[in-house]
């Protein structure tokens, strides 16, 4: 039996896939993209090399994941960061929850962070009566309009100058404009006092350096900067893969997270944070919290098979290249983390007996893995997948069928008998096909049956031969 979330992916992704505007919008605003990244590649010496780089450096740092995450907790916890290792999605929201109760906070300002989404803690906080609001204008977008980031790293790719002009005058009053300039400043105007009035902010971290103690965020607004910088108190949700080995990795990883992930060369704004303010420092929060979170990352960690999955660096140019996230949208997928790596992950994170069904969202044409900066290789996991999928479905029916097909083509006369009959029924079939009366109609209106080949390779060998 499908799970809902398999039913409801069939539901989105079918309706999306035949809406041609969205996918002109989708192909149209990742054209630009590709043009750049292109570009910012050929300033590598050598890409090749520098993915291979990429990969080592994170293939050391995830299989000794231990020792780097405790070189990275003692170098920060001994500037004053207060840590807390949540096993759960559930341990990390109490945490923050309980941190927002202690700290009487009523406004909560948060930079972009995908690991936020895949815990709900916008959900949890706004339940709990607090005021949320992203910092990030594709976050903030997609939260006026109450929904989820359609990509990992652009969120409100989906939406038109227009639809967002509308939207602002909508819940913002401001006066209708095509200007992107214009668009940005509305937010600008308004997300400034929010930052002032903010108790806490909370942010995400795209690496973790062990050597140094320190988190590093890259961003193009400035906006995580002013929401790590200016509540009293800051805290920073990141999984327990972002942690590289050496200050020294980031020379690789900043670039080539800017040029996969956005086409360019550097991103604007890349901040380090090794603490909360230290007693010479004039500016910075005065409380900084690190809470790292696991939510099934070690039993990912535990299977050799695919653990290259957690090397991650969520840059989202697989998602870009996926012949599928560019005709069902992200949204479609109903996960925190879509496209091809969210379809490899997801089932760990979640569940395979849930999620299996991302694995057949695949043309498994390989683009994703060559594309990859870290070279996960991501199509060959999602094979990894079905493969699990498959031993995990009762698949008694399957397993009928099989062997029944075992039993015919082991006996010669009676499967030339069957494909016979098929043959006559697939004529059959034709004259019916696509009318009230075809009783595969569901199936046959997005596909084109295979023929039946006219001749069997015995009986074709056998008229050679004559
Ligand atoms: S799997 Fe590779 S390409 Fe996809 S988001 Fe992660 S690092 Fe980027």
């Amino acid at each position: 039996m499908p799970s809902i979330f398999a039913k409801q992916f069939k539901e989105r992704s079918t309706k999306l896939s035949a809406d041609l505007q969205h996918r002109f919008w989708i192909q149209k605003s990742l054209k630009g993209y590709e043009k750049n990244r292109e570009e910012k590649r050929n300033r590598f010496q050598n890409w090749e090399a520098a993915r291979q780089s990429a990969a080592e450096t994170k293939w050391e740092a995830v299989n000794h994941l231990d020792q780097y995450l405790i070189e990275f907790t003692d170098k920060i916890g001994a500037r004053g960061t207060k840590l807390f290792w949540a096993s759960t999605a559930r341990e990390a929201r109490e945490y923050i929850l309980n941190l927002a109760q202690e700290k009487n906070a009523r406004t909560i300002i948060k930079s972009k962070t995908m690991t936020s989404e895949e815990i709900h803690l916008n959900e949890a906080l706004a339940g709990a009566g607090y005021e949320v609001i992203e910092s990030d204008l594709g976050e903030f977008i997609v939260q006026l309009r109450r929904e989820v980031p359609y990509h990992l790293v652009f969120p409100a790719m989906h939406l038109t100058r227009g639809e967002i002009s509308h939207l602002f005058h909508e819940k913002l009053g401001s006066a209708e404009t095509d200007s992107p300039e214009e668009l940005t400043m509305i937010v600008r105007r308004k997300m400034r006092a929010q930052y002032c009035k903010a108790d806490i902010g909370i942010s995400g971290a795209n690496f973790a350096i062990a050597e140094t103690g320190m988190i590093s965020i890259t961003e193009n607004e400035g906006n995580a900067r002013l929401t790590t910088a200016l509540p009293k108190v800051h805290v920073a949700l990141l999984g327990i893969e972002k942690v590289l080995p050496k200050l020294n990795d980031l020379a690789l990883f900043l670039p080539m997270l800017a040029t996969a992930g956005a086409g360019q060369q550097i991103t604007a704004y890349n901040s380090f944070i090794g603490g909360p303010r230290q007693s010479d420092e004039v500016d910075g929060p005065e409380e900084f919290h690190i809470v790292l979170l696991d939510n099934r990352r070690t039993e990912l960690l535990a299977d050799p098979e695919q653990r290259d999955a957690l090397h991650c660096i969520r840059c989202g140019a697989c998602l870009n290249v996926c012949p599928i996230f560019r005709n069902v949208g992200g949204q479609s997928y109903g996960t925190t983390y879509q496209g091809p790596i969210g379809s490899v992950i997801t089932p760990h994170l979640r569940g395979l007996q849930d999620w299996k069904h991302l694995s057949s969202a695949s043309s498994l044409c390989g683009a994703c893995t060559e594309v990859c900066p870290v070279k996960i290789d991501l199509h060959h996991h999602l094979l990894h997948n079905r493969r699990n999928a498959a031993a995990l479905e009762s698949g008694r029916w399957e397993r009928r069928a099989f062997r029944v097909f075992a039993f015919l083509v082991n006996r010669q006369a009676l499967f030339s008998g069957v494909t016979m009959i098929c043959r006559f029924f697939q004529s059959f079939h034709r004259l019916i096909s696509g009318t009230k009366a075809d009783p595969l109609r569901a199936w046959t209106a997005t596909r084109e049956v295979p023929m039946i080949a006219p001749q069997s390779f015995r009986e074709y060998w056998k008229s050679r031969q004559k």
